[in-house]
């Protein structure tokens, strides 16, 4: 499997939509840089990538992944630091987690070739829309689609890996007021709580719905066999503060291997924080809460980057969080994890790919 990068063809914009981008008003997800990456996967090898205008697709109407959604999707962010000069955060570990996600969806993995340089590459042609300051960056959107023209129900031979990007806002991020989910179920081990499948965002949104009906904003889902142990809050891995440590479910079949959670754990124990990956239980935290030792909560991932938790919801007890102006770890992390993204601290980790 080896697509040269030297392959990908660039068909430019005529005219760059970028007047459309008010930089004061950065509306994420509505706007979308000038340019795309298309490959199309055939008779068993990927086409060489082209990068082409952003635009429509035409697919026929019986395309696999509109039906049995053999569909799934990355998020990347491409930052510019102080001087100017554009990075991409990790990709390398989403381009992994990509591969995983393909494998358990029955679609064919994608060379490190083709998701790292093709996105480097696009990312490169359209550094003008990647916002300056902090907390802006240009999110980057990787997905494959299965497109047989084919609605008999079997795995696709034919598919297509695309790259989007959209301009992300210095949006700031209320704390949350979160609702512990103890009917409906994100993941089940054998599952595929674990990819990036479309399907578990589809399968999210009814949920998600009743609990914003009832004034709460995310959903902290619990295992799907006792709903006693804590998974993630909304699309996000989730970080309890209790006493002096730092508690975090570990990754497994049911919990999403999120590259910000990752990066997360390995400053905080770098700082000397104790971070455990464990099994953490609702009656932990409930007790922790009444023993006045539930000091922070938040989630972690690469929209948001630190979401913190307001206040829980278990039953009839609601649990508050103190200030969020008092908390150490949280407002640390996110600072250091800033700092890191825009240059500012020293990569000792090789996380940031120069474009
Ligand atoms: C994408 C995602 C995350 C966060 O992963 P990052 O790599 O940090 O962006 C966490 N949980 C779920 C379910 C996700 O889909």
């Amino acid at each position: 499997m080896s697509v040269s990068v030297m392959d990908i063809t660039v068909h430019k914009v005529e005219k760059s939509r970028i007047n459309q981008l008010d930089p004061s008003n950065i509306q994420f997800g509505k706007l979308y840089a000038d340019h795309m990456l298309v490959a199309h996967y055939e008779n068993g090898e990927w086409l060489p990538a082209e990068i082409v205008p952003f635009g429509d697709l035409s697919l026929s109407p019986a395309t696999t992944f509109m039906h049995y959604g053999q569909a799934i999707f990355e998020g990347v962010k491409a930052y510019k630091d102080a001087e100017g000069n554009a990075t991409i955060f990790r990709p390398y570990d989403n381009w992994r987690r990509f591969n995983r996600s393909a494998v358990r969806m029955a679609m064919p993995e994608i060379p490190e070739e083709l998701f790292v340089e093709g996105m480097r590459q696009l990312v490169d042609l359209d550094r003008n829309w990647i916002p300056t300051g902090e907390n802006t960056s240009l999110y980057l959107r990787p997905f494959m689609i299965a497109t047989d023209e084919f609605i008999g129900v079997k795995p696709a031979e034919k598919f297509t890996f695309l790259i989007i990007t959209s301009p992300a806002g210095p949006y700031y991020s209320k704390p949350v007021s979160i609702y512990i989910q103890d009917r409906y179920v994100r993941a089940f081990p054998g599952g595929i709580g674990f990819t990036k499948a479309a399907g578990n965002y589809g399968a999210s949104m009814y949920p998600t719905q009743e609990i914003r009906k009832m004034g709460y904003d995310q959903i902290l889902w619990t295992d799907g066999l006792h709903h006693k142990y804590v998974q993630e809050i909304g699309t996000m891995n989730v970080f309890f503060v209790i006493g002096d440590k730092v508690i975090t479910p570990e990754t497994s079949e049911t919990i999403l291997e999120g590259v910000t959670r990752d990066s997360a754990i390995k400053v905080m124990r770098e700082k000397g924080i104790t971070v455990e990956e464990r099994p953490l239980s609702i009656d932990e935290i409930v007790e922790a809460y009444k023993n006045g030792q539930l000091r922070e909560a938040f989630g972690t991932g690469t929209a948001a980057s630190i979401s913190n938790i307001a206040e829980l919801t278990y039953h009839d007890l609601k649990m508050q969080l103190p200030p969020v102006e008092t908390w150490e770890v949280a407002n640390w992390l996110k600072q250091e994890l800033n700092d890191i993204r825009y240059g500012r601290k020293e990569d000792t980790h090789g996380w940031n790919l120069h474009v």
